[in-house]
């Protein structure tokens, strides 16, 4: 099985430099991928700018509308917590693509990774926490609409309840939400999802692992998914910024290859996106989440 990465150089746009948004992340991953081998270039595939339309199967064509071109009113423009530029506008869009053609390389060839994505704070008609489009929701429903897929799992490991999915799928028997998240952390609301399993501050790797090892084959048993969507936050990490678990580089490499082989194994297709990951240390970061496309590599070269 080959492994698939989705990449495209406009996922980096400029920020303010004080911004906490840590936006460089995103090509020094896919640097870092072809400089320690990991992928070659023939394995990335370049997302195209979707139709409007596919946005609109999640999110109010006012909402959409507004974000692209900027008229956003202020509130929910501070809601977002990123300065709108074009060019953020531009790039929230193809990693929204970025998302659903991970999807479709992942029913094609079995695994695929996106190296952007997990925007799952995003509701139909506002943005939150960095998240301006759901982009999990809307690769689902795109799926769904191309006939590619009906039932669909979604497991959300960011460090962050996927507050936004949750509420976007919770009359909608066809997508499975799962969230495992740290129960004292953004989003001060939580939502509901099909299943909810809130972690306590500083939960170390074996704890972690244990839980999720616990949840996973049975929810897939259960659910029988046509795809998995998996968002590999890394702010589970020990040193992560905005995150309170424990986690080392070790855990989140362990918690990967349960994940990817959990699925693989039992003959379920995964798109995985690589979520939140926030420190200053930048390098540490990209690290971080190229555990996701180390251990798929891995995964991948056994089937
Ligand atoms: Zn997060």
């Amino acid at each position: 099985m080959k492994l698939s990465v989705v990449y495209h150089p406009d996922y980096v746009v400029s920020l303010p430099a004080e911004h906490r948004f840590p936006m460089p992340k995103f090509k020094l991953l896919r640097d870092l991928l072809l400089a320690e081998d990991i992928i070659t270039p023939e394995q990335i595939y370049l997302p195209e700018l979707p139709p409007r339309e596919l946005i609109e199967l999640v999110h109010t064509p006012e909402y959409v509308k507004a974000y692209c071109e900027g008229t956003l009113d202020t509130k929910l423009q501070r809601r977002i917590g990123l300065p709108w530029s074009r060019e953020l506008a531009q790039r929230t869009c193809i990693a929204v693509a970025g998302t659903i053609l991970t999807a479709q390389l992942a029913l094609k060839y079995g695994c695929a990774c996106n190296t952007a994505g997990g925007t799952h704070h995003a509701f139909p008609s506002y943005g939150s926490g960095f998240c301006i489009f759901n982009d999990l929701a809307i690769a689902a429903k795109t799926l769904q609409k191309q006939e590619l897929v009906s039932k669909i799992l979604i497991v959300d490991l960011d460090v962050h309840q996927g507050d936004g999915t949750a509420w976007i799928f919770q009359h909608d028997d066809s997508v499975f939400t799962f969230s495992m998240h740290c129960e004292a952390n953004f989003p001060g609301k939580k939502q509901t999802s099909d299943l909810d399993i809130p972690l306590p501050v500083g939960l170390d790797d074996d704890g972690y692992l244990q839980i999720l090892a616990q949840h996973l084959p049975d929810l897939l048993t259960e659910v029988k998914p046509d795809l998995v969507f998996f968002d590999a936050g890394v702010d589970t990490h020990v040193s992560d910024r905005l995150g309170k678990l424990c986690l080392t580089d070790r855990g989140i490499y362990r918690r990967e290859r349960l994940v990817l082989s959990t699925c693989l194994a039992a003959g379920y297709p995964v798109a995985s996106v690589i979520g939140g990951g926030y420190g200053k240390d930048i390098q540490g970061l990209v690290y971080r989440h190229s555990l996701l496309h180390r251990a798929a590599r891995e995964i991948c070269a056994q089937y």
